[in-house]
């Protein structure tokens, strides 16, 4: 089977891999000319570590992520509200050849691309480029691209992000403001951080996530901005909108190093299928939600997993299974979207009474961190008896 994916991103990479491996061939297409190194930290669950496993890529991740065994709650002031200890997941080892399941992790999003992107032949990617109509039959999908070329696929995936183009043009959706966007950047040295991953609960709807280890240190950040307002200088609106704890210190720090700074309002796409004809869209492009959760990119490599399953080795002749991608997938993304929801409301809350909540609920260590634990617990088992 010929596959065309718009988007070289986690979803895009990912899947790109898993169908190679089953024979089929495959073709990148992707709008950037070459990779920034813009980005935040990406919280990597059981369950993305068991699809990069299955890539073979986990050793090359697990040299640049920092696994996560300590997690402090603190508010506005500073103050301690929460110390929770990450106990490792346990482990469930379903055969002998079953890798242990590796912790929670974080790592900056510029070097998960790096780890997948490699062992991407030059040849299967045209970089520079998207795509501008899709026409489709009953044996596969045309596609025009902005080079002017066109290319033919038996199954076309759009797997290019939140603003997706293929989404636009196949299935007429546009993503919905959320209320909130999110900032990202690396702590410059200099700034004497807490040790090891902080959530500091803000205020004004604002909830900050510092890592301070060893050789990463970073932070993101999610606020409340109303829809209708544009932010034309990112740094300089959050240093105005930033008065809790260390954040001055750091935003001050940041602005003098002239570091880059990840920014985008969030988005969110919310579709009743993933599929349609012979064109089926993964990762943000299929179901973008709020950052909050941190699940994004968990679930941009479990649709590339399911989409491979569904695929199935090469043969000729076969129909592209896609509706039932769809269906496998639509209960996860739902169950994300709902914790995303709920997430939101409470800790990006502007209201004083939910934020007394809130901070009522992080001195409660063992709320948090059973919630924590029993989503670990879930995530970690191996996709072919979750997915
Ligand atoms: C602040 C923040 C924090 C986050 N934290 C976490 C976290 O802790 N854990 C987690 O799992 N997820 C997290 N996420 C979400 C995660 O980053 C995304 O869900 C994930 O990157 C989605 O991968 P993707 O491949 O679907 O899309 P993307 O990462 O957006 O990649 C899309 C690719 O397609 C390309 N592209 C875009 N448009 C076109 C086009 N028209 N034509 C061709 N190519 C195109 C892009 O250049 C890019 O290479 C976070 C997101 C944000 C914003």
């Amino acid at each position: 089977m010929r596959v065309v994916i718009v988007g070289a991103g986690p979803a895009g990479l990912s899947l790109h891999h898993l169908l190679r491996a089953r024979g089929h061939e495959v073709h990148l297409i992707e709008r950037a000319r070459s990779f920034d190194r813009i980005g935040y930290g990406i919280g990597l669950w059981g369950n993305a570590w068991r699809i990069l496993e299955e890539l073979g890529a986990a050793d090359t991740v697990s040299r640049s992520a920092t696994a996560v065994d300590h997690w402090q709650l603190r508010d506005a002031a500073g103050r301690v509200l929460g110390d929770i200890r990450l106990q490792p997941t346990p482990g469930r080892k379903t055969t002998a050849a079953d890798a242990e399941p590796r912790p929670f992790s974080v790592i900056h999003r510029a070097e998960l691309h790096d780890a997948l992107w490699t062992g991407v032949p030059d040849a299967v990617v045209t970089m520079g480029t998207t795509v501008e109509a899709v026409e489709q039959d009953d044996g596969g999908a045309t596609l025009t691209l902005s080079d002017g070329s066109r290319q033919r696929a038996d199954v076309l995936v759009g797997a290019d992000g939140v603003h997706s183009r293929v989404r636009q043009l196949v299935f007429g959706v546009e993503p919905r403001d959320l209320g909130t966007a999110a900032w990202g950047f690396r702590i410059p040295p200099g700034v004497d951080l807490p040790d090891g991953f902080t959530e500091l609960l803000g205020e004004d709807g604002k909830a900050l996530l510092l890592v301070g280890m060893p050789g990463t240190r970073m932070a993101t950040l999610s606020m409340r901005v109303p829809s209708e307002r544009v932010v034309e200088d990112p740094l300089a609106y959050l240093r105005a909108h930033s008065r809790e704890w260390i954040l001055p210190e750091i935003l001050d720090a940041v602005a003098a190093t002239d570091a880059e700074i990840f920014f985008d309002r969030n988005r969110e796409a919310d579709l009743a299928r993933f599929d349609r004809g012979r064109v089926v869209l993964i990762g943000d492009a299929a179901h973008a939600l709020h950052p909050i959760v941190g699940m994004g990119a968990s679930l941009a490599l479990e649709d590339a997993w399911v989409l491979a399953d569904q695929l199935g080795a090469a043969g000729i002749g076969q129909e592209p299974a896609l509706e039932g991608f769809t269906h496998r997938r639509r209960g996860p993304v739902r169950r994300a979207r709902r914790e995303a929801a709920l997430a939101r409301r409470l800790v990006l809350t502007e209201n004083a009474a939910m934020r007394r909540l809130r901070d009522f609920l992080a001195t409660r260590a063992s709320w948090f961190g059973g919630s924590f634990a029993r989503r670990a617990a879930r995530l970690s088992r191996p996709p072919s008896e979750r997915l």
